[in-house]
């Protein structure tokens, strides 16, 4: 336990003597004979102090002195002070007090009151700067104390900052309850500073959100693979405490706030938390955490604009190579940037709430197209639209799906929806009765992405969808995993028992065609068939296959 620090300022040294030795059981002290020494002392920076006993006269640097240029030197505005002194005339204490001062002791001193009102003053004084559930650092006194640390290191790249997220822990707070969850906190905060990383300052920024500053070499990355999460017991239940991790190396680019910043930013970019539950921060992101919020501040503009523009990806039937349907898949024609790929800005608009407004667009444009074409006896097929979690949210959207289904009934055949596991929590408030009232208006539903994920079988379970879509990172394995096939005809055959056809996605070579047909997979989406096409590009596509017989009729 490392004790808290104080200095004493007295130019009496039977004075420090006494105070030390009143308070070094539970203090470690620091002395200085009179303000200049004092002074010196603290711009040194080695030392973090939690309160200064300040006499107030004394040779050289008296302690009004002291009190003024401790103002002026800003190093931790929340030092407390307190003063020590036989001159109690209330003139002098109206002045220490008005230079910041907050309690005085009289002498001679009473050892009993001396110890109890130093305990009440740190206490007090770090509730700014502790945070009061864990008495770890809050968000400003972290700051505070890592500014100061960094500034007397010689190589600050010899430190990290880590960034600590409790997996589930909406789900431990609602199971255990608020208390449960607070002492999870408090555990958490605990085992963090217990830790091998051994932190040099923690902090709880707020809710399950922790940082820490450390060495950079005591990061072992294997460890915390194999970290099973330390264990705790809430009421008689053993649960295992996890964290997902980002990490941002110092580099003396940023400010203290920048690298908590950049730590949280590398969170975002865990892939599999299960596998590798922590990131490292790079420059990629902060180039896309820029675009984050380039993105939602163009995003109205440029839908006016006409910069969104859909292209639409043939999925081939596998048996015989006719077009089956097709993808609308969105595309961001930026003026300056060019084409940025949906994976850049959907994930922005998702946090901000646009995106409903997007599938929209989307989905207007497609119907309107599939309209057109039909009026002008062009060749059409069925095209599925990407339907976002944050969609189901959306009252006005889906009433909006729901009335067009109902006053265009064809439009049913037309359009399909496609749902990722990740609007299962959506789904789950209470709106599953959306995708039954989509399906009864005739609506067909594309489970997408099945496989990249860990509660697509949950989805599966709680509602019917007309095709399944293996996703792309499973066919990727197909060559070189060699359980990967076995799992992809399981798939397939659980997928017709349970009465839905299915889409491969990303093929890309003959071997994954050739293997997918005999697997007997319906659909093929991929590159080795065609790439998103523009539109233009996708009526010329549909003209062509039409000319050869080979547009799938239902
Ligand atoms: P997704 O729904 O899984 O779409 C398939 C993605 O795989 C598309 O990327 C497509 O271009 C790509 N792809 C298809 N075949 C191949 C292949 O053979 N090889 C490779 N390497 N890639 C292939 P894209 O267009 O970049 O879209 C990425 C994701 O963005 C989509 O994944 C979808 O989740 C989302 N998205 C796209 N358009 C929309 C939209 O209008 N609304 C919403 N909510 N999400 C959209
Ligand atoms: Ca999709
Ligand atoms: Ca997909």
């Amino acid at each position: 336990m490392i004790k808290k620090e104080i200095l004493i300022v007295d130019d009496s040294e039977i004075n420090r003597c006494m105070l030390r030795m009143m308070l070094e059981k539970d203090y470690d002290i620091t002395e200085a004979e009179n303000g200049s020494e004092a002074i010196s002392i603290i711009e040194k920076d080695d030392h973090i102090f939690r309160l200064i006993l300040l006499d107030l006269v004394m040779p050289q640097m008296d302690g009004f002195e002291f009190l003024e240029q401790l103002k002026e030197h800003h190093v931790q505005q929340d030092l407390p002070v307190i003063i020590i002194s036989g001159d109690n005339s209330e003139k002098s204490l109206d002045k220490a007090y008005d230079l910041g001062a907050v309690d005085f002791f009289t002498k001679p001193f009473n050892p009993n009151i001396v110890r109890h009102r130093v305990e009440n003053v740190i206490n007090l004084c770090s509730q700014s700067y502790r945070d009061a559930l864990t008495s770890c650092y809050n968000r400003s006194g972290f700051i505070q104390i890592v500014e100061k640390f960094i500034q007397k290191v010689d190589d600050i790249t010899k430190y990290s900052m880590i960034f600590f997220d409790i997996k589930n822990f909406k789900a431990i707070n609602s199971i255990m309850g608020t208390s449960g969850g607070d002492n999870v906190l408090k555990f958490t905060s605990k085992s963090i500073q217990d830790s091998d990383l051994n932190p040099l300052f923690v902090a709880r920024l707020e809710a399950d959100h922790f940082v820490c500053l450390a060495e950079r070499e005591r990061i072992d990355y294997d460890a915390m693979m194999d970290h099973d999460g330390d264990t705790i017991e809430i009421k008689g239940r053993q649960m295992q405490v996890r964290f997902r991790m980002g990490v941002a190396h110092l580099d003396d680019e940023s400010s203290v706030a920048g690298y908590i910043d950049r730590a949280k930013l590398a969170l975002n970019y865990i892939e599999d938390e299960y596998l590798k539950p922590y990131a490292e921060f790079d420059q990629k992101m902060a180039q896309s955490y820029v675009n984050t919020a380039v993105v939602t501040s163009e995003f109205e503009t440029s839908l006016e604009n006409d910069e969104f523009k859909v292209y639409y990806q043939p999925v081939m039937e596998a048996a015989t190579g006719k077009v089956a349907s097709a993808e609308a898949l969105v595309r961001w024609i930026h003026p300056e940037r060019g084409m940025v790929p949906p994976d850049l800005f959907i994930p922005a608009l998702e946090k901000d709430g646009y995106i409903s407004k997007l599938d929209l667009f989307v989905d207007i444009k497609v119907h309107s197209i599939l309209k057109e074409w039909k009026s002008q006896g062009l060749p059409t097929v069925p095209i599925s639209v990407n339907l976002s979690w944050m969609d189901f949210y959306d009252a006005d959207m889906i009433q909006f799906l729901k009335d067009r289904l109902e006053n265009d009934p064809s439009s049913s055949k037309d359009i399909r929806y496609e749902i990722t596991e990740s609007s299962y929590a959506a789904l789950k408030e209470n709106r599953s009765v959306i995708l039954k009232e989509i399906r009864h208006l005739g609506a067909w539903l594309l489970m997408d992405d099945f496989g990249s994920g860990y509660s697509s079988l949950a989805m599966l379970m709680n509602y019917h969808f007309n095709i399944l879509k293996i996703d792309m990172s499973i066919i990727r394995q197909l060559e070189n995993n060699e359980e990967v096939p076995h799992i992809v005809e399981l798939i397939i055959n659980m997928s017709h028992h349970l009465k839905m056809k299915v889409v491969a996605e990303g093929v890309e070579n003959e071997n994954q065609l050739e293997f997918l047909k005999k697997a007997g997979c319906d659909y093929i989406q991929g590159y080795y068939f065609s790439k998103p096409l523009p539109e233009e590009d996708f009526k010329k596509f549909l003209a062509k296959h039409q000319a050869e017989n080979k547009i799938l009729t239902y």
